[in-house]
């Protein structure tokens, strides 16, 4: 039977409880873990495997010396439970069975509607991911203001983890090559890029408990509250379709992006000002400090490229004779900071801040006089009462 159909016939998954199977299997040499593996696979697809050891050493593929392949099925062997004429791993067995019965209570349920809906099960092993988040977005969607909200409620960090200073992205709690998964809000929660890697078929909910609550709080307050982006242009149409603007740029996405929002340059330094101290509210004199950097051409990149210099530069971090450091305050307070935490004059990865400042400003003679390099850093910073924001 040609391996296309064997795999439209089976789940083209297998469970492998990694933790019972690596604690079952600690024995096994490298060699032995292929081996059984190889084995598992072919009973999941054709319910058993054979008892002849030309058999078991064909889907091995272990060709050369039958005593090595011999010693090694001694070895796994105990695995597997003799039916007659073949072998079974038990577990495996069951775990087939429960498929097989949600496979038929599947189709039984649902698979006309189904198969209308998003074409046979073949079709659908074949969707691409955009064609299956464009088949989530017909079932619902999410507004920018929704996912804003709900990054706000998960203070913008990785729902499982609880990490902040990563890149969150998306994910759909459902994955959307599931059949009824979908794009709305309900659907989502904002992961980090490794826990959304590690997934696999995990469908954990990891959002607080009254996000929804939470959500509706948020949504029906003012725009003006220091969470929500004003009117992110162009704003979504309710059209059949409607794409999804990433307002934040989380998602590696080919959709176009919106432009830099305040609240963006908020989100872009709570996960990115890794030992810095994070904003814990975006108040309107923060939003306001930031739309005036905004307007006056700061882009996200020179934003991002400005913190990770913060980040990066010791000067900034806090290598400084005042353990002075960088803040969003201190960032967003005018232009000239921005352009200082770029290029001026605080030195980048390991060259002494103190030393730059000083070529820096060259009204400073008395070097060795600490009040002057004090009045140096407070100008060189621009430092503001933090207290003032
Ligand atoms: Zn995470």
């Amino acid at each position: 039977m040609p391996w296309r159909i064997l795999l439209a016939k089976t789940d083209i998954w297998m469970p492998l409880y990694i933790r019972d199977y690596l604690v079952d299997t600690m024995h096994l040499t490298a060699e032995q873990h292929g081996c059984y593996l190889l084995l598992l696979m072919h009973q999941w697809t054709r319910g058993s495997i054979p008892s002849d050891m030309q058999g078991l050493r064909n889907i091995c593929r272990l060709g050369g010396d039958p005593e090595h392949f011999s010693s090694i099925w001694n070895i796994l062997r105990p695995f597997f439970s003799d039916n007659g004429d073949s072998f079974v791993q038990q577990r495996l067995a069951v775990e087939k069975e429960k498929s097989e019965g949600r496979r038929s209570e599947r189709s039984k349920s649902g698979s006309l509607g189904a198969i209308r809906k998003w074409g046979t099960e073949e079709e659908r092993n074949k969707l691409t991911r955009s064609e299956r988040l464009a088949n989530a977005r017909r079932l619902a969607t999410h507004s920018p203001s929704e996912w804003q909200a709900l990054l706000f409620i998960c203070e913008n960090r990785c729902a499982k983890c609880n990490q902040s200073d990563v890149d969150l992205v998306k994910d759909h709690i459902i994955p959307v090559c599931i059949e009824g998964a979908s794009d709305g809000i309900d659907n989502l929660q904002p992961l980090c890029r490794s826990c959304n890697a590690a997934k696999g078929n995990e469908r954990v909910d990891y959002r607080p408990n009254d996000w929804k609550e939470q959500i509706a709080k948020r949504l029906a307050e003012p725009p003006n509250n220091g969470w929500q982006t004003p009117t992110p242009s162009p704003s979504p149409s309710p059209s059949p379709a409607p794409i999804e603007r990433n307002t934040l740029s989380l998602l590696p996405t080919e959709e176009p992006q919106p432009k830099f929002s305040s609240q963006a340059a908020f989100s872009i330094w709570n996960q990115h000002c890794g030992i810095l101290p994070k904003v814990e509210a975006f108040t309107e004199k923060r939003k306001r400090k930031a739309q005036a950097r905004i307007k006056s051409g700061l882009t996200e990149e020179r934003f991002l490229r400005a913190v990770r210099c913060c980040t990066e530069k010791p000067f900034l971090r806090g290598e400084n004779s005042s353990a002075w450091t960088a803040t969003f305050d201190w960032l967003v307070h005018n232009d000239e900071n921005i352009e200082k935490a770029i290029n001026n004059p605080y030195g980048a990865g390991g060259t002494n801040g103190k030393q730059q400042l000083k070529g820096n400003f060259t009204g400073i003679r008395e070097q060795n006089n600490r009040d002057a390099m004090q009045r140096a850093l407070k100008i060189a910073t621009g430092i503001c009462d933090p207290g003032a924001m």
